[in-house]
């Protein structure tokens, strides 16, 4: 059965490389290409620029939250820095972002004896238009609210109070599994008649730094505060609540949505030498949340891709296919760039092989995700012998892309490329989650050398994949 299995697979890969496709990676090849890829990690590790590059946007240009004047500051920084790496061509895509302004008000007290709750509003929050005063009513998550029902809920606070799962090891499933509450628990609570909610922060670390995020409300239900709390003040109030049903918050908040505002998409290339030139697409989000730096979320990523186009041009290698570098706008509360690019690609009539993104921090690479077909997977798979001595060696067979490259694939409405390949890179994820969207994601918190490894394993991907299809 499994040698039937072995020849079968063998019959498709030859089949593929008789077409052109590929290059079955023999043992010389991998020997050639262990070459080459060490020689991309001692440029990353030697001479790396991505944590300098990191410095100057973080420290520079600070956060930057799509529609503020620090967003058009970070365009500029990206459009700059790609210009003066003497790329083939920098592009700016104008797109229309949302625009959401925290305002200057962010207050949450226990009324009864004015102790101060470590909050913070999230992203896309109506105010509280002067003080809010009420009750609160804990839930262990939204599948509470229903068992809860109207009665317990009707113009109360809502806390969801969810942890992250301490025995879930991969942080993002720990996320995967909770931010539902941070997303929909304003407008689910509001179904039941709520007057705010207040969210646990989505992270494993037990601190007093709340974490901000998306939320998003429905046409249907009132548009109700929405914050997050510190963990820490989260097991306190939960505590408080066991002695003291009764106790009641005052929140205050100024947070409000502002008309849309134009901005762009920074994009850089360096264009292929084949006839048949297809796209590879490397990219991270420019925008973060408007707390801390925006280092790991996703300062990590931008400059992770502008150092792989660095390295190309700085070893003098010219790709078969062009490699393009996205510094995507608006992923933490839009996708508009992420939409607008797709569009862009669309109305150029390109076709892309691939499309890869950082967004998962820039802790020490353990490898990629991967979203292909099979016979590509396997493909790609196979390069994983000649990651491994660095680390990454995780290749996961699904998930791959991220919310900025997922609309090249996933709008049916444009239909670019159904065959193209759409990998994320995997970084440890046990530290990620401490910072994110949180005052703590500053550039202090990004370790250079996990950074520049990050780097060299994007680009040492990039190279394997323009070489071999
Ligand atoms: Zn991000």
């Amino acid at each position: 059965m499994q040698t039937l299995k072995i020849s079968n697979k063998l019959v498709k890969y030859a089949f593929i490389a008789m077409f052109g496709l590929i290059a079955i990676h023999s043992n010389a090849q991998v020997k050639k290409d262990s070459i080459q890829i060490r020689r991309i990690f001692d440029m990353a590790l030697e001479d790396g620029k991505a944590y300098e590059n990191l410095r100057t946007l973080c420290k520079g240009v600070g956060h930057r939250i799509s529609g503020s004047a620090a967003a058009d500051s970070a365009v500029n920084w990206g459009y700059n820095l790609l210009k003066s790496m003497w790329v083939d061509t920098v592009y700016k895509i104008p797109i229309t972002v949302p625009c959401w302004s925290r305002g200057n008000i962010e207050l949450a007290t226990i009324y009864h004896d004015d102790t101060r709750l470590n909050i913070t509003a999230l992203g896309g929050s109506v105010g509280t238009n002067g003080l809010l005063k009420a009750k609160v009513v804990m839930a262990y998550g939204l599948e509470d609210l229903e068992l809860l029902g109207e009665k317990a809920i009707k113009g109360k606070i809502v806390f969801l109070n969810k942890p992250f799962d301490a025995k879930t090891i991969n942080g993002f499933e720990a996320y995967g599994a909770c931010v539902s509450q941070r997303y929909n628990g304003a407008s689910k609570a509001a179904e039941y008649g709520a007057v705010g909610v207040i969210v646990r922060s989505m992270t494993h670390k037990h601190d007093n730094n709340p974490h901000t995020g998306g939320m998003g409300y429905t046409d249907e239900n009132n548009k109700i505060p929405a914050v997050a709390i510190s963990t820490e003040h989260a097991d306190m109030l939960s505590q408080r609540l066991k002695d003291m049903p009764d106790l009641e918050i005052g929140l205050r908040l100024n947070c409000k949505t502002l008309p849309d505002k134009q901005s762009y998409n920074v994009v850089a290339e360096i264009r292929g030498k084949s006839k048949n030139a297809s796209i590879i697409t490397v990219g991270g989000h420019l925008d973060s949340w408007d707390i801390g730096e925006g280092a790991h979320d996703d300062g990590a990523g931008i400059v992770h891709s502008i150092e792989v186009l660095r390295m190309i041009r700085a070893n003098g290698y010219r790709p078969k296919h062009t490699v393009r570098v996205v510094l995507f706008m608006n992923e933490e509360n839009g996708n508009r760039g992420g939409k607008g690019y797709a569009q862009w690609v669309k109305d150029r009539g390109e076709k892309h092989l691939m499309a890869l993104e950082s967004d998962a921090g820039g802790h020490t690479p353990r490898g990629f995700s991967i979203s292909a077909s099979d016979s590509l997977y396997q493909i790609i798979s196979s390069y994983r012998s000649i990651l491994e001595p660095y680390g990454c060696h995780v290749f996961k067979p699904s998930g791959g892309g991220g919310v900025d490259i997922n609309p090249l694939k996933l709008d049916s409405a444009l239909t670019i490329n159904p065959n193209m390949i759409l990998l994320g890179f995997l970084p440890d994820s046990q530290r990620y989650f401490d910072f994110h969207h949180a005052k703590t994601d500053v550039f202090e918190n990004v370790h250079k050398r996990e950074l520049e490894m990050g780097a060299a394993s994007i680009g040492s991907m990039v190279y394997l994949i323009d070489k071999y299809f």
